[in-house]
């Protein structure tokens, strides 16, 4: 990407999104194109067409998704699968019939089988069943991977999916019923010391597994994939017609922890000192899902973002938009 090229970061406002601008502009991109929620509803065919014939990008990060922690996604299952199909579609479709140059479509690491074996490597796409609390969503994500793959085949555009695993950071979503778990505990513990209660309430058993990355380390993969040589991005995009991997690849930070080790490294962060219950009546959810992610390290990309170091700036983050919110 040329400092000048039109970048199209869809779902600018979002986890992922707002990361993206932040690294592209530090990195001297200056022709941004961004549409608020108000301004394009990416689920309007013809809105997000008509974006792309006046403004023709050179590149798109597809970051825009209907997104949710495990509660959400139970909970709203049409909801996830329908907003999700709508988005890619229109935006797929439009970025092949006014050509960009590269596309990068984010999804999650849930679209891998639940007992698929671990770390997930790429080519594990597609060998099982999912895990039934976010199918929906995962099957809309995985659909995005196969048209990807299809209009790479049929009309050699240059898709590629790009999965990352858990994310958090600066502007994640703190709402306890539909956030992902580390904004979540964030939430509880800095409440819990504030409010100096007894103890604190996460959900399931505490032994599932899961692996986290920082927003801003995602972002920076991001541009990584998107600048790579031609050579090495047209490797990736599955454009032959045999049953090779398809256009994907993870993005993770390579190791995973157990959910009770991850609150309790949250409640050293925020200075609680009260005690943790585990509530067994919620969903545990996957028991595991890391990340393979050599294909990406083979690339010459690993993450920088320590898990305690991240989880302090992502409090810090919380605590400033807090006082933001009171002021
Ligand atoms: P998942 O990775 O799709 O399962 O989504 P989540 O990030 O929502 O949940 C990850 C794991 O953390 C699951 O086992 C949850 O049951 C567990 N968890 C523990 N406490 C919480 C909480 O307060 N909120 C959420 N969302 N998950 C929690």
């Amino acid at each position: 990407m040329r400092t000048k090229d039109k970048i199209y970061v869809a779902g600018h406002r979002g986890l992922v999104g707002s990361a993206l601008v932040k690294t592209l502009t530090r990195n001297g991109y200056t022709n941004l194109l961004c549409r608020t929620h108000d301004e394009l509803d990416l689920t309007d065919q013809s809105g997000v067409e008509s974006l792309f014939a006046e403004e023709r990008p050179d590149y798109v990060f597809l970051a825009a998704a209907k997104v949710g922690g495990i509660h959400a996604n139970n909970t709203y299952p049409a909801d996830f699968i329908h907003i999700n199909l709508a988005i890619q579609n229109n935006i797929l479709m439009a970025a092949h019939k006014y050509p960009v140059n590269r596309l990068l479509f984010l999804g999650s690491s849930c679209i891998y089988p639940k007992a698929a074996p671990q770390p997930l490597k790429e080519e594990y796409l597609n060998t099982g069943p999912l895990e039934p609390t976010n199918r929906p969503y995962a099957v809309a994500k995985l659909t995005g991977i196969e048209q990807c793959w299809s209009y790479n085949r049929q009309y050699a555009t240059r898709f590629l999916a790009a999965m990352p695993t858990n994310l958090y950071g600066p502007g994640d979503n703190y709402n306890l019923e539909n956030s992902h778990v580390l904004p979540a505990l964030i939430r509880k513990f800095h409440e819990a010391k504030v409010n100096q209660s007894a103890s604190v309430v996460v959900w399931g058993s505490g032994t599932p597994m899961r692996e986290f990355l920082y927003s801003e380390d995602m972002a920076e993969a991001c541009v990584f994939l998107m600048n790579l040589d031609d050579q090495q991005f047209d490797s990736m995009l599955g454009s032959d017609r045999n049953d090779g991997i398809p256009p994907l690849i993870n993005v993770g930070a390579g190791k995973d922890c157990a959910i009770r080790e991850l609150a309790e490294l949250v409640r050293e962060v925020t200075g609680y000192e009260g005690d943790i219950q585990f509530d067994a009546s919620r969903p545990d959810g996957s028991p595991r899902k890391l990340l393979d992610v050599s294909r990406l390290s083979n690339l010459g990309w690993q993450a920088t973002t320590g898990l305690k170091q991240g989880i302090h700036s992502a409090y810090a983050a919380y605590l400033t938009n807090l006082g933001s919110s009171v002021a």
